[in-house]
Order: C-alpha cells, then sequence, then structure tokens
C-alpha cells in the first residue's frame, strides 16, 4: 500500500523506515525493507513498522540504495513469508509492489514450468520471477526485462525493482498506483507521495501510467511505453513540515 525508495549518499534505511511511518495513516498489515551493499538483504514483518524496526535492530542494515513497502494484502493472507520485498528465485532480484497482478495465476504455472520456486502466495512474487526469466531468455539488461514484463502483466502497479547485480541502480514503474520521485542533490527519492520525500527536496516529478523509471549514477531517465525517452516534468512542491 505504500513505497518509499532512496538512492543517493546517505544511510538508505532510516529514511526509508521515516518514509514508511509517514505513509502509515494509508493502512496496512505488513511491512518490509530491501538494502542493497553488494549484497542484497530483504527484512519483512507482518504487523507495525515499529515491529520491523525491532527486528531489523540486530541486522547488517548499511546501504545507500533500498526500499521499502506496507502492504496492505490483496494475495496471500498478511504474514511474514507474503509481506513485501519478494526476491526472484535466484535471490538476486527484489521488487515491491503496490496493486494487483490480475493475470498472475496463468503468469505463475508458466513461471514454475520454467523452474521458478516460489515462496509466497502474492501476485507480486509471480512478478519479479518475470522480469528474471525475461532477463535470462533475452540476456537483456535488467531495465529491458522490466520494460518487456510490463507488457505481460495484466493489472495495476507501482513497482521498484533493486537487483544485486546493478548495485547502483534503481528501477520503477506505474500502471494505476501513484508514484512520486523526490529530486535532491545527488540522491533520489520514490514515494507513493510526497509526504516521505518533503523534509528532503520540493523538486518533485509525478510519474505517468506506463512510464519506467531509471536511477543509474546519479541520473534519472523516464521512458514511456514506447521506449522513448521523457524530459521529466520538475515541479516545485510548497508545502508545510
Ligand atoms: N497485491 C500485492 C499483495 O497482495 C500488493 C498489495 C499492496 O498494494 O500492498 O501482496
Amino acid at each position: 500500500c505504500g513505497i518509499v525508495a532512496y538512492i543517493g549518499y546517505r544511510e538508505a534505511c532510516p529514511i526509508i523506515i521515516k518514509g514508511l511511518r509517514r505513509l502509515e495513516y494509508r493502512g496496512y498489515d505488513s511491512a518490509g525493507v530491501a538494502l542493497l551493499n553488494g549484497t542484497l538483504n530483504v527484512y519483512k514483518k507482518k504487523g507495525k513498522v515499529q515491529e520491523l524496526v525491532d527486528f531489523i535492530e540486530a541486522k547488517d542494515t548499511h546501504a545507500q540504495i533500498g526500499m521499502g513497502h506496507t502492504r496492505w494484502a490483496t494475495h496471500g493472507e498478511p504474514n511474514d513469508v507474503n509481506a513485501h520485498p519478494h526476491y526472484s528465485t535466484s535471490e538476486r532480484i527484489a521488487i515491491i509492489h503496490n496493486g494487483i497482478i490480475e493475470n498472475y495465476a496463468a503468469l505463475k504455472t508458466h513461471l514454475q514450468q520454467q523452474g521458478h520456486v516460489f515462496q509466497s502466495d502474492t501476485d507480486t512474487e509471480v512478478f519479479v520471477n518475470l522480469i528474471e526469466e525475461i532477463k535470462k531468455q533475452n540476456g537483456c539488461s535488467l531495465e529491458e526485462a522490466v520494460r518487456l514484463a510490463l507488457h505481460e502483466v495484466v493489472g495495476a502497479y507501482a513497482i521498484v525493482v533493486l537487483s544485486k547485480d546493478n548495485p547502483n541502480q534503481l528501477i520503477a514503474a506505474r500502471k494505476g498506483s501513484p508514484l512520486v520521485i523526490g529530486i535532491g542533490k545527488d540522491e533520489f527519492f520514490l514515494a507513493s507521495d510526497a509526504t516521505p520525500i518533503i523534509e528532503y527536496t520540493n523538486e518533485v516529478v509525478y510519474v505517468n501510467d506506463y512510464e519506467l523509471v531509471v536511477i543509474r549514477d546519479g541520473k534519472l531517465e523516464i521512458r514511456s511505453k514506447e521506449d522513448v525517452s521523457q524530459t521529466p516534468y520538475i515541479q516545485k512542491l510548497e508545502l508545510e513540515l
């Protein structure tokens, strides 16, 4: 139900946790984070953001890239395993997702036949395995695999994708579910709405349906469904903190 992601020079985890707290008003049943620092660590818990905070206290959370999620379950009961982020089968790619993938059952059967193994009952885990399978079959970049996967899923989504093989990159996309980019100095934020972002920057870009967002090596690129690079429309927020 809520998404927060960070890529930059600061510690990602505290920014993400604070952002998830700002999104708590949207309602949720579980929360989780993925942090990328050479390894791709996923920590998630049913319950309040505070339970996640207690859980990760003794864990390695050091990273300058990461993403967090609060879940409002649609497919699969609220529990630790069904909480986001979800790994692909190889555990090299992780995803967070708001929304519903309507054709997940058919995709899942197909992916299982190709050897993908599922841990959860969610529609979301299908999405990340689809990305992995497309990447493998086409030998393409992660960004291209995400773009192709978007053509195969039916439903609504805001997603953020991280990969162990792309340590300086964050990919996002939306259709139907909201997604905002915050542009800082040498850092970027992503969130379901601007509330987790405003304390760091007032420059935001509202992502449009079908757009693909790639933040890599300190640069933001937005591509249309037709794969044409878009000039980001930067808006200045004047919100009171
Ligand atoms: N459909 C996904 C799930 O049930 C995402 C739900 C959400 O938007 O939080 O896990």
